[in-house]
């Protein structure tokens, strides 16, 4: 019988936009949390998390920092939802050249969230904690192991090569490899 897959907990959090009223508070807080001393200052545009806001249009659009990006990307897409029409970057999370968002305001290093990661572990990220509105929720789920997936993959990869050219002479390829790679 096969051993059961390791699993993992992926953090993550779901935005219900139609419930955000912009009043900021995640981003002063996020700003506070990853201060230096924690909490002895706050300062939005230090935020991992901004909203995209045009009260006029009733838009509001939490948005998390995510992966750096070298340059601009080529192609931009505009979103109209339930009527409303948001912005060619409103729902993009890079720290890229065309914008200000997700750098830190004085070395222009980029910002990424890190789901408050502290020790001892928060029961919740301070956004989500913060946010009176419920417009952000926390989740966690459990996905297979990454690393147990690729074993088992390799595992299989293996099996067929023993199983067409016979473990001995398997074996041996392996062993010719590794005396070829230690050279
Ligand atoms: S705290 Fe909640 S309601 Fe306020 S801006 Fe942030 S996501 Fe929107
Ligand atoms: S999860 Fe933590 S680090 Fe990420 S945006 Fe929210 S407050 Fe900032």
């Amino acid at each position: 019988m096969k051993d059961e897959k390791k699993k993992k907990i992926v953090k993550s959090i779901r935005i219900n936009v139609d419930k955000c009223n912009g009043c900021r508070a995640c981003e002063v807080v996020c700003s506070a949390f990853h201060s230096n001393p924690k909490y002895s200052s706050n300062n939005p545009a230090r935020s991992r998390i901004r909203v995209i806001r045009d009260p006029l249009a009733d838009i509001f659009v939490p948005v998390y920092a995510g992966e750096y990006a070298v340059a601009e990307c080529a192609g931009r897409d505009k979103y109209t939802i339930d009527g409303k029409e948001y912005d060619e970057c409103a729902f993009c999370r890079a720290s890229c050249p065309s914008r200000d968002l997700f750098k830190e305001p004085d070395s222009g290093l980029p910002l990424k969230c890190d789901m408050c990661e502290s020790d001892p572990t928060l029961e919740r990220p301070l956004c989500v904690e913060w946010c009176l509105n419920d417009a952000l929720i926390f989740e966690e789920r459990e996905v297979d192991d990454e690393d147990d997936v690729k074993q088992e993959e390799l595992e299989i990869g293996l099996e067929s090569l023993a199983n067409k050219y016979g473990i001995q002479k398997l074996a041996e390829i392996i062993a010719k490899m590794s005396e070829s790679k230690k050279g």
